[in-house]
């Protein structure tokens, strides 16, 4: 007789754990606290992912409408754009179609998905916890973003480098622009607007770009509560909950994906009343954290360097006389 295990969050490292589960007829129970379809903050562009992580947990058809972008152009005021390719090119498209497309797969796989619901995410046997990022109350940080029209890019994915911020445009879906940016809280009385915080971080170009773009009414949301410090992950925790990855990587997704492909194995284990719970659990958390810890502290000892625009002299500086080790710095946090 097999075992049910039950997911709290369907996000991507839920889901996906879900679709997965299912497709190796494991009982698979998932409860989350929103709704699909429904908008995240999110720069809506994967890079690193692999084919086997894809083809693991069934998602080869659903990432198939993903446009592809091969490069990413680096931008700031009063300096030259910097362009590089990457070694594998990312995928583009909305979280609002992702999401809701696994929901749907996984419900049709014979999943028990239960929305609208919020669980306790206390540790407990058979219990994985899937609830994205842990919030901490004194975060200096907010996450915003909305789609537009009519807004031609320079390259398929452009980053745009302020004072203390950076925001992502990239194109997705039905010829929308997801504009998305990690900024400074905003003190009191200070616009909380997308366009407000661009104009704050020093980006009057791109708000002026933004400003004659069509945006979409709906689509904005925002984020705060976000630790880029969070250190050691609970037990049988995945995507977020274990560690965030600063969102300049756009590897926050793959993360999610991949630490639900690694362990698949274990969970199915527990189901099949193989390995005991607490063995399970230790599998997972060494599993991840040999396959993941490198790029979060790599990405998050780079993330400082795009943020403050002393720092980013020294890298156009590097640009410039070809010394800036792109491929390296990218192999290692991904
Ligand atoms: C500004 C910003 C830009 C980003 N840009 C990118 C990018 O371009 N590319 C990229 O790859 N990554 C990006 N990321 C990161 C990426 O969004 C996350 O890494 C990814 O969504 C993590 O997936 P997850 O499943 O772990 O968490 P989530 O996607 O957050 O899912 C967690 C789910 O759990 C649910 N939940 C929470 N608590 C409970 C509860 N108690 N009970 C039930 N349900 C619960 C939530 O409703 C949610 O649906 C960005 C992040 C930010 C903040």
């Amino acid at each position: 007789m097999l075992r049910t295990v039950e997911i709290i969050g369907g996000g991507l490292a839920g889901l996906s754990l879900g679709l997965g589960l299912r497709a190796r007829g494991i009982p698979v129970r998932l409860i989350e606290s929103g709704s699909y379809p429904r908008h995240r903050v999110c720069g809506e562009f994967i890079t690193g992912l692999d084919e086997q992580t894809s083809s693991r947990l069934q998602l080869r058809e659903l990432l198939k409408p993903a446009r592809p972008a091969r490069s990413v152009t680096w931008c700031e005021p009063g300096r030259p754009d910097m362009r590089h390719h990457f070694p594998h090119p990312a995928l583009c498209l909305s979280r609002f179609n992702l999401d809701a497309k696994m929901a749907e797969a996984f419900t049709a796989s014979g999943g028990d998905l239960r929305t609208q619901q919020r669980c306790t995410a206390e540790p407990a046997e058979g219990r994985v916890i899937a609830c994205g990022r842990r919030p901490l109350a004194s975060s200096p940080w907010i996450g915003l973003k909305q789609h537009f029209r009519s807004l031609p890019l320079h390259d398929a994915l452009e980053v745009h480098l302020g004072r203390g911020a950076y925001v992502g445009l990239t194109r997705v879906e039905d010829s929308l622009v997801n504009v998305c940016g990690l900024f400074p809280r905003p003190r009191a009385g200070e616009s909380c607007s997308l366009t407000g915080r661009i104009r704050a971080v020093g980006l009057n170009d791109l708000a002026d770009r933004l400003q004659a773009a069509e945006s979409i009414e709906g689509t904005d949301c925002a984020v705060a509560g976000l630790n880029y410090a969070s250190k050691a992950m609970a037990p049988a925790s995945l995507g977020d909950q274990q560690g965030l990855i600063p969102p300049f990587t756009g590897h926050g997704m793959t993360i999610a994906l991949q630490s639900a492909s690694a362990s698949l194995g274990h969970f199915e284990a527990w189901s099949r009343g193989l390995v005991p719970w607490t063995g399970t659990i230790a599998g997972v958390s060494r599993d991840l954290h040999r396959r993941f810890r490198r790029r979060i502290l790599v990405s998050r000892l780079i993330h400082p360097w795009l943020l403050d625009p002393g720092r980013r002299s020294l890298i156009h500086a590097l640009h410039r006389m070809g010394l800036l080790p792109f491929n390296t710095l990218y192999r290692l946090s991904h």
